[in-house]
């Protein structure tokens, strides 16, 4: 994890998550000297996206935990044939051969299924269509319904509890029927998902920097 400086033709300092690092992008003649002012000054920012990107992107060589449907579970590295379990704890088969990269792919795979699974059952339990369902790497938000009636959403929501998986999709469900936040949209979600406010509130920090559209 780090952070990447880069200096382009622009008019003012930026910073943004790229994947596991932070970037922060420059105007060409800014002094190492503004740059550390400007870092400074975002840095609650900056280490709140530490702990972000720490859940996301674990190391399952070194790190003891990782963050799995709401619940912290054990790493646990064991010998044998390159491979990621996760159970009740999670099992890294390591053979000393494979790096952090090759779990990271691994882990992508399982919250894809896992996911797939679960916004099924939460989808097939409301009655609203919606065309082709996929779940991908997102950064910048939970979910999103595009105007073809496609819903997609994130990789990352594989961290978070249950509860907060079902009021996303019952969030970007509500948007097959109105496409805004009108006081329509949130009538049609709190039919969808009763506990809506309850379950917002509860979770409000999850979408402090990341929200769903
Ligand atoms: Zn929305």
């Amino acid at each position: 994890m780090e952070i990447i400086i880069k200096k382009e033709r622009r008019q003012s300092l930026r910073l943004s998550v790229k994947q596991q690092n932070i970037l922060c992008q420059v105007p060409i003649n800014t002094s190492s000297k503004e740059i550390d002012s400007f870092l400074s000054l975002n840095n609650d920012w900056i280490s709140k996206q530490h702990k972000v990107i720490k859940i996301l992107y674990p190391n399952f060589l070194s790190d003891t935990k990782m963050l799995w449907l709401g619940q912290w579970l054990d790493i646990v590295v064991s010998k044998g044939k390159p491979d990621l379990i996760i159970d009740k704890q999670v099992v890294v088969c390591w053979d000393g051969d494979k790096d952090n990269k090759y779990y990271l792919k691994k882990l992508e795979k399982i919250q894809k299924e896992k996911l797939y699974e679960l916004i099924k059952k939460c989808t097939s339990s409301h009655p609203i269509t919606y065309n082709e369902l996929k779940i991908k790497k997102m950064n910048a938000s939970y979910g999103r319904c595009h105007s073809n009636g496609n819903l997609s959403f994130s990789t990352r929501l594989s961290h978070y509890p249950i509860e907060f998986i079902e009021m996303v999709v019952a969030h970007e469900l509500a948007h097959c029927i109105e496409m805004n936040h009108s006081p329509a949209f949130y009538k049609v979600l709190k039919s969808l998902y009763p506990n809506y406010d309850v379950i917002h509130k509860q979770y409000k920090h999850y979408l402090q920097e990341v929200t769903y559209d």
